[in-house]
Formats: C-alpha cells, sequence, structure tokens
C-alpha cells in the first residue's frame, strides 16, 4: 500500500479509462501546506482563512494576511490555491467581533452575509490576496452565496479594491478566477444563472447537506438525516456540475463528501472535475480513482439520480461498479 502510494505521489489522477481529475488538499494554516504537498496534492482546493482570525484578541492586520498568503502561494508554486474568503458565524465564532447571539447560528448572519456589511473586514483581505496574487495562482472564492446579488456585490469590492491598488502601483495578477462555495439548496438551483457569472464552483457539502436535509450538522440527533447520499444531495451535485460544463467552467467539492471512498465514484461519474480533502486522503483516493472507469459509471449516472433513498445509492454503487 504504501509502496503504491509512494510511486502515485508526483503523478496527475488518471481514472482508468484515461480521464483526468484534479486531487487537491483543504488547508487552514500555511504550515498545512507541507502536508499537502508530501501527500502528492495537485494544489489547495480550500484554505479556510478562518484560523488567521481565530484564537486572537483583534482582526488580523492586512499586512499578517498579506504574508500568510504569499507563504502558501510560494510553496505551492504554480499549482492552484483557492482560497476562501472569511467565513465566520455558524460554528465559528469570533469574540472580538461582538457578533448578535441568534436563534439559528447556521441560518444567520455569517461569512458573506457579514462581510458585505463589514467592508472594514472584508476590504483588508481581499487587498492582502490581491497583493499576494503575484506570487502564485491564486483563485478566491467567497462563501455562503445564496443570491446573484451577493455575489456580484462580492466580486465589485473585489474589483474596486484592485483598482484602488493598481492606482498606488501595487502589482496584482490579471488572471485571478473568481468563483463561489456551492453551500446553498438555492445556489445548487440556479446553478446555471450563476455558472454564466463565476468562473468556478466548489461544492460544500458540509453545509449543503444539512440545509438540504434540514438536519444541523452539529447536532447527533438528527445525524441520521445527514445523508451525503441522498438522491437530492446528489441531484443538486449534478445540477452544479452540468451548469458549471455547459458554461465552459469547472466545479470542484472542498466538503468532506470529496474524499469519502463511496461517494468518489459517483462524484467520478457525475463529472466532478476537482476533488479537495484532507492531505492524508489524497493518495488513497488516486489511488481508487486509477481503478475506476469514469465511462463505465457515468453511463448509470440516469439511473443513480433517479433512485429515492441513499440506502439505495449505495447498495446500487456497491453492486454496480465496484
Ligand atoms: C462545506 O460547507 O462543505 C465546507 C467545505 O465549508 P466548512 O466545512 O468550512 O463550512
Ligand atoms: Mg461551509
Amino acid at each position: 500500500q504504501q509502496e503504491i502510494w509512494a510511486q502515485l505521489k508526483d503523478e496527475p489522477t488518471f481514472t482508468a479509462d484515461g480521464e483526468q481529475v484534479e486531487l487537491v488538499g483543504n488547508i487552514g494554516t500555511p504550515e498545512d501546506v507541507t502536508g499537502v504537498i508530501n501527500n502528492g496534492g495537485e494544489g489547495v482546493g480550500l484554505y479556510r482563512t478562518e484560523f488567521l482570525y481565530m484564537g486572537k484578541s483583534e482582526l488580523p492586520t492586512e499586512e499578517e494576511q498579506y504574508e500568510a498568503y504569499k507563504s502558501v502561494l510560494e510553496q505551492m508554486g504554480d499549482k492552484p490555491v483557492v482560497v476562501r474568503t472569511l467565513d465566520v458565524g455558524g460554528d465559528k465564532e469570533l469574540p472580538y467581533l461582538d457578533l448578535p447571539k441568534e436563534m439559528n447560528p447556521f441560518l444567520g448572519f455569517r461569512a458573506i452575509r457579514f462581510c458585505l456589511e463589514n467592508e472594514r473586514v472584508f476590504r483588508p483581505q481581499l487587498r492582502a490576496l490581491l497583493r499576494a496574487s503575484v506570487y502564485g495562482n491564486l483563485k478566491i472564492m467567497f462563501p455562503m452565496i445564496a443570491t446573484l446579488e451577493e455575489f456580484r456585490q462580492a466580486k465589485d469590492i473585489l474589483l474596486d479594491e484592485k483598482e484602488s491598488l493598481k492606482k498606488e502601483g501595487i502589482k496584482v495578477s490579471d488572471d485571478i478566477e473568481v468563483g463561489i462555495m456551492v453551500e446553498i439548496p438555492s445556489t445548487a438551483v440556479i446553478a446555471k444563472q450563476f455558472a454564466k457569472e463565476v468562473d468556478f464552483f466548489s461544492i460544500g457539502t458540509n453545509d449543503l447537506i444539512q440545509y438540504t436535509m434540514a438536519a444541523d450538522r452539529m447536532n447527533e440527533e438528527v445525524s441520521y438525516l445527514y445523508q451525503p447520499y441522498h438522491p437530492a444531495i446528489l441531484n443538486l451535485v449534478n445540477n452544479v456540475i452540468e451548469a458549471a460544463h455547459s458554461e465552459g467552467k469547472w466545479a470542484g467539492m472542498c466538503g468532506e463528501m470529496a474524499g469519502d471512498p463511496i461517494a468518489i465514484p459517483i462524484l467520478l461519474g457525475l463529472g466532478l472535475d476537482e476533488f479537495s480533502m484532507s492531505a492524508t486522503s489524497i493518495l488513497p483516493a488516486r489511488t481508487q480513482i486509477k481503478e475506476l472507469s469514469k465511462e463505465k459509471i457515468a453511463s448509470n449516472k440516469k439511473k443513480i439520480l433517479s433512485l429515492g433513498t441513499a440506502e439505495e445509492v449505495v447498495d446500487f454503487v456497491k453492486g454496480k461498479i465496484e
């Protein structure tokens, strides 16, 4: 096993029938990059920037952020790095921000909702990212997008900061892709409309599942409803991938589901382009994908999407595909 992994470490990821996908890592800090590289990651698919803001008594400065983003980009060289802008609220609290106590924090004032209302927090992060962009292959991603207006507003602020920096004579990369997390059902449903405006999608199944099933991802009492293979989830995922491809864009996934050996064949068959997971899952996933025929799974796509329960999906996939 270890030997196979060592062999595959520096190889691209191909299926048995010669289709290529990208296996990338989720990170929380610049120190995590080493793990991604040592485990054969082809890039970073989700940099959760919250950790820069957590465990502190005040906001990180633009400079601190710039150094962190630059470090990640430099370590990854020309490999893609998807950085997610601040996703506070929900389960992630920041004591110094004095966020309101809410009845339903997961349905409340979090992530992009907070950032669009607090430009004094949002703009320094965007400036830090733009300044760091010249050191690698940066892609910027907004979390918790529920409406097109939110995306447009966030992108306008980003472009505004880019203009300012250029006027100040500071270099900014001109090919930064700007995409969104798809983790709210409204966005997954109208992915087609979004696909005309975004450069890419990354499906956040951790949240997408909880919002679709109306089952709090932290509540054990309802964890039986937290079903990654539920046909509703698979149909939403499929909708997002098809929408992306119809507009020539790419679709990735950065929720836990992307590294799950049961989900991987299904996602491959649905045409997912990029799988972002914890570093230690990358080589097992590459090993698994090498043995799978994308074409064969894709030919069962209609059937899989028409099944009625998560159990039926799992049984079908186990019986037919493996
Ligand atoms: C997700 O929701 O799937 C995701 C990747 O983001 P987080 O787990 O940070 O909410
Ligand atoms: Mg999320």
